[in-house]
């Protein structure tokens, strides 16, 4: 799932969807939009308000409407005196990201174009499967990772995502989903465009308000943060007591391909990206997972899967197998459907779980480095 960016042209409006109808609160052109009440997040909302002669406990009011009731607007927040109602109108506006194009997939995965303040896009994928409503969302617009088999890679970075705008496509996607009755989202991984932890605080604040108990209320352990390998921010990560599951990209069995492959490999070699997985800790029964792309002559060899298997060793770990998406001008190609079987046998022979994830949305290019969404006029 890797999203790609979009640049919206100009001249489709305002790029940003303000909510906030109080009367007070001028409506037109982000240069005239007052502060945005998501932007201090979980922990700053409280001090925020507090230095406006409000009560702190307004704070843990004010997100319950945004985030649970998908209040779009103060005078909706009905526990909160009238008074206090204009005067937080007057004083702030309540920014969302516009989902302007939805896509569906005849698997039902759903894909999710969003327009950001600055005419910038991102998306996100929407994946139903029996038990489980998994989104998968975007750290950044573009990516500074230039990994070789990721379309997000060749088209360079554009910008860090703020932590509200990551957590506000969760927030859009369920109250599209709240709409329709439908199934809630259950799960959420951060594997659409972007390396999460090249926007470590951004993506902290972000998660702080997707777990907050006035937030979104999502446990971590139904979080996935898959990163290309920064392995001091790993470390940061474990040492934060954020406790997501971790996801690495691994993609090679040793520095000479990966080198190749992926060029974080040269600044954070696999023996420093394996100690720092080593450090992670991990709440009991839960694992590390390892995604490993099969490229076709370049990682998939028998070689190699013995590589990996003792590469891995002595780390609690489940390895998820894709088949490389291929892009137009993609420099790789899909392994076949026996070298895959091998591959997967050989991994399952040493006791490791090793499924083969077949990406879902292929028909809508929502999988795993296809994304490339522009809106044309
Ligand atoms: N930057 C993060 C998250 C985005 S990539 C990371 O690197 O993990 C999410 C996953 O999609 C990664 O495991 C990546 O290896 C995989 N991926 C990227 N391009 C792909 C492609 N063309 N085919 C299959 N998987 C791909």
């Amino acid at each position: 799932m890797r999203a790609l960016q979009t640049h919206i042209r100009s001249g489709q409006g305002s790029g940003l969807h303000l909510e906030n109808k109080d009367a007070n609160v001028p409506r037109m052109g982000p240069a005239s939009i007052l502060p945005n009440i998501k932007s201090p997040g979980a922990e700053g909302l409280a001090p925020l308000l507090m230095e406006h002669g409000f009560p702190r406990y307004r704070a843990g009011q004010i997100l319950q409407w945004i985030y649970q009731h998908h209040a779009a607007r103060f005078d909706e927040m009905t526990n909160i005196a009238k008074p206090d109602r204009a005067r937080l109108a007057s004083l702030f506006s309540i920014l969302s990201l516009d989902p302007i194009r939805v896509e569906r997939s005849t698997d039902g995965t759903r894909k999710f174009l969003f327009r950001l303040e600055d005419d910038h896009a991102v998306e996100s994928v929407l994946i139903p499967d029996e038990e489980r409503m998994t989104l998968c969302i975007s750290s950044q617009v573009g990516c500074r990772q230039a990994c070789r088999f990721c379309l997000t890679g060749s088209s360079g970075f554009l910008r860090d995502l703020h932590g509200w705008e990551i957590a506000d496509q969760v927030l859009q996607i369920a109250r599209v989903l709240r709409k329709e009755g439908d199934r809630t989202i259950t799960n959420i991984v951060l594997m659409g465009m972007g390396e999460p932890l090249d926007n470590y605080d951004e993506v902290i604040a972000a998660l702080k308000i997707i777990t907050a108990a006035d937030g979104l209320g999502l446990s971590p352990r139904r979080i996935t943060l898959s990163t290309a390998g920064l392995a001091p921010q790993i470390v940061q990560l474990g040492a934060s007591g954020n406790r997501v599951n971790l996801a690495i990209s691994l993609n090679a069995p040793n520095d000479a391909v990966r080198d190749r492959i992926m060029p974080v490999n040269r600044r954070h070699p696999l023996k420093e990206l394996l100690a720092a997985c080593k450090k992670y800790p991990l709440d009991p029964r839960r694992r590390i997972t390892f995604e490993y792309v099969l490229l076709k002559g370049v990682n998939d060899s028998e070689d190699d899967a013995v590589a990996v298997a003792r590469l891995l060793k002595g780390i609690r770990c489940k390895i998820n197998l894709i088949p490389f998406n291929p892009f137009p001008g993609a420099p790789f190609e899909r392994p076949d459907d026996s070298t895959v079987r091998r591959f997967q046998n050989i991994l399952l022979d040493r006791h490791y779980t090793a499924p083969v994830r077949e990406s879902r949305g292929r028909d809508i290019s929502a999988a795993c480095g296809q994304l490339r969404e522009r809106i044309s006029g």
